[in-house]
């Protein structure tokens, strides 16, 4: 306890700095696992201060690598923080980082799509889904192609309040390509406005809380980078099962630029499908003509309340995938025209 008797904040005794640890360790940023490394602590200690109060936190970080946004972790006075990290060759850094905060890190070889984050911390901080958001944060810059499979996961992680949600509306902050940063924040009549704006809205408060260029990073990717802050709602803005609204809302935007009745048509077997889809928009009060970015969260949540009516009504309904039909009308047509064409021989 300090003379003040507050308690002392843990601070990183002096260490290399991360390009002498790149250069150290022989770090070469590998382009097949798109590693593309923060080097400027006021920008990785600017995440973490974007990412919400962390003393005594628990905290999971993905994708450490060298170790930039690990050290402002650390130097945040978090109570424990995990790193997983796919690279082996990342590996001896992190340890280094690890010695210089006795019983704070943990380091973890694996991958971040399997690890179970919800048997990395105490049970003791589960916190009830409609309380304040337990101290338990999720911290990550990822390569672009693992944090859009990632996030989706996680939302529906989310929807059923497993997986990192276990102790409660776990805070998520997390990079992304700028591009897909502005369609995860997009609102109702924007052009970004896409499947992954509505997933992420009718589930969490999403924030995108800053731009990085892509110059800040070493390699320099083509594109800047966003940084995103997810908060999961007490309360969904569309109760329904997760694999409901994503099949509703894939669909809709499968025709983006079309009316929307266009892909939701193709939630129903061809036979049935004009007065199905005029019988959902009908019910759900939207206007087919409306174009997929026009749609608010309130309309797919009417839509995906009217289509789970219909799915209970027809058991067979959810399952219909009119892809599968296509293939089986076109190989139902190739047999066709073989037995046409051996007749004529
Ligand atoms: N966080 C570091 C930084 O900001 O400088 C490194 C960022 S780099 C864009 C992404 C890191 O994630 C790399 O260290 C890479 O090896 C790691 N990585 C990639 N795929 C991963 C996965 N599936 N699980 C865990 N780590 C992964």
């Amino acid at each position: 306890m300090a003379a003040s008797g507050k308690l002392s904040a843990f601070r990183l005794p002096p260490l290399p700095t991360i390009r002498e640890i790149i250069k150290l360790f022989k770090l070469k940023a590998v382009k097949q696992l798109s590693q593309n490394f923060l080097l400027d602590l006021r920008l990785t200690d600017k995440i973490v201060r974007k990412s919400g109060n962390l003393t005594n936190a628990y905290v999971y970080e993905v994708g450490p690598g060298p170790g930039g946004i690990t050290r402002s972790i650390l130097n945040a006075n978090v109570a424990e923080l995990v790193v997983v990290e796919k690279d082996t060759r990342f590996i001896p850094g992190l340890q280094m980082l690890s010695d210089a905060a006795p019983g704070k890190l943990k380091i973890v070889h694996g991958d971040a799509l399997t690890f179970k984050v919800e048997r990395a911390f105490p049970g003791s901080l589960k916190r009830q889904w409609e309380d304040d958001p337990p101290n338990v944060h999720i911290i990550g810059n990822l390569p672009f192609s693992v944090s859009i499979p990632l996030i989706i996961k996680w939302l529906e992680n989310i929807s059923c309040r497993d997986g990192p949600f276990v102790y409660g509306r776990t805070q998520m902050t997390l990079t992304f390509q700028k591009e897909v940063a502005e369609r995860l924040t997009a609102n109702t009549g924007s052009k970004q406005r896409s499947r992954l704006s509505v997933t992420a809205q009718y589930l969490c408060d999403v924030q995108h809380i800053f731009t990085i260029p892509g110059r800040a990073f070493i390699p320099k990717p083509e594109v800047d980078v966003g940084v995103v802050h997810f908060t999961p709602l007490i309360q969904p803005k569309i109760e329904q099962p997760f694999k409901l609204v994503d099949k509703v809302v894939q669909n809709v935007f499968q025709f983006k630029r079309k009316y929307c009745h266009r892909g939701l048509g193709m939630l129903f077997p061809a036979a049935q499908r004009l007065e199905s889809t005029g019988r959902l928009l009908q019910l759900a009060d939207i206007d087919p003509t409306l174009r997929p970015c026009q749609l608010s969260i309130a309309h797919f949540k009417s839509l995906c309340d009217v289509y789970r009516k219909m799915c209970d009504e027809d058991p067979h309904l959810f399952a219909y995938n009119f892809r599968e039909e296509l293939k089986q009308i076109k190989s139902n047509n190739a047999e066709k025209e073989h037995v046409e064409d051996n007749h004529r021989l």
